[in-house]
């Protein structure tokens, strides 16, 4: 078996890999023997889960999950390596709670899936601890932050977050921070963007280079993962990130960032959400994204924040979306929590 002398090594040998053309996104039937001949000798690995967002509310990963896409029956057998999403919503901004919250998603990541499982998931922080839980026959869980605000404009906080075990960083989610700029947020006005990375934002780059914590730019603006490219001395990462020929979602990557990005030894994962899979989908999606995007901000509320929200009305919009992701729609459930919070909008 091949030894990863880096994560970002053992990342790059993930199955989703780059560059997809339009001219490719054809359909070819995978059977499950065909996977299984593949995960035997390579580790398959899922660098975003953001199942987490469940668990930290009771949800127990061993439960069939039907509105979702992640349970633990479906990741026994074929998955080597899993990325828990330490998610932190824009919302936490406010009041200076988004340190809390990461730390929450921290511990529901050790406590609620690693240590409530431990027959199945082993905790690990290196490439070699993957190998071993594959070779285990276990599952090496892993944990990246989503949202560099969750540093808090602290470089010490970024230690911290290390030292508790997570191995990448977004450097932003779709809400631009006080250091780096987001692709959610570019067209507003109202923001104060930064042409990219700040000189902080420069430090916290070189500071992850130093600690050994994967540069993830998924969800970041253009500018901001060409800045992060030039000044870290690794591989970075797009853990969740499609292709812009494919959907022009701002989310993904063009052709010249897939390339520049594997110029310098990256690695790129597909996001599976149909709006960044599809055109029309994603067409579909924008006008209700653009009305509710100054929402992102509120509080969750039962569990149901404005962005989420967002994203079901969307799925409403689109009933024939491509099924890519195995998403299994729940209108009742989507309506109800756009009705609670108040976010029915225009066909929505
Ligand atoms: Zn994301």
């Amino acid at each position: 078996m091949r030894r990863f002398r880096s994560l970002a090594a053992a990342a790059f040998f993930a199955p989703a890999v780059l560059p997809v053309t339009a001219q490719m996104a054809r359909t070819k039937p995978v059977t499950d023997a065909e996977v299984a001949s593949i995960t035997r000798d390579a580790i398959l690995i899922d660098t975003h889960d953001d199942i987490t967002s469940k668990t930290v509310d009771g949800y127990d990963i061993a439960t069939p999950n039907r509105r979702g896409q992640t349970d633990l029956a479906r990741m026994k057998g074929f998955l080597g390596a899993e990325f828990f999403a330490v998610y932190v919503g824009a919302e936490y901004v406010n009041g200076n709670h988004s340190a809390n919250r990461a730390l929450q998603m921290i511990d529901t990541t050790r406590t609620d899936i690693i240590a409530a499982h431990p027959n199945d998931f082993v905790f690990a922080t290196t490439a070699d601890e993957i190998v071993a839980a594959h070779s285990q026959h276990k599952i090496a869980a892993l944990m990246g932050i989503e949202g560099g605000h969750a540093i808090e404009d602290s470089l010490r906080l970024l230690r911290d977050y290390y030292v508790l075990g997570v191995r990448y960083m977004t450097l932003t989610h779709f809400n631009t921070n006080n250091w780096a700029d987001s692709q959610g947020d570019f067209e507003d006005t109202k923001v104060k963007h930064h042409n990219g990375l700040t000189p902080f934002g420069k430090d916290v780059v070189r500071e992850m280079n130093r600690l050994g914590m994967m540069v993830d730019i998924s969800h970041t603006a253009d500018k901001t993962f060409y800045d992060a490219l030039e000044v870290s001395t690794a591989p970075i990462i797009a853990s969740h990130s499609s292709c812009r020929a494919v959907s022009s979602h701002t989310r993904n990557m063009t052709d010249d960032m897939i390339r520049a990005l594997a110029a310098k030894g990256g690695t790129m994962q597909i996001n599976f959400d149909c709006a960044y899979l599809s055109q029309r989908y994603s067409d579909a999606t924008k006008p209700i994204m653009a009305e509710l995007r100054p929402r992102f901000q509120e509080p969750a509320s039962a569990g149901v924040n404005v962005q989420a929200a967002a994203g079901y009305a969307g799925r409403r919009r689109c009933p024939d979306r491509p099924r890519s992701e195995g998403w299994r729609h729940r209108p009742c459930r989507h309506r109800h929590g756009l009705r609670r919070r108040g976010l029915r909008s225009r066909g929505a």
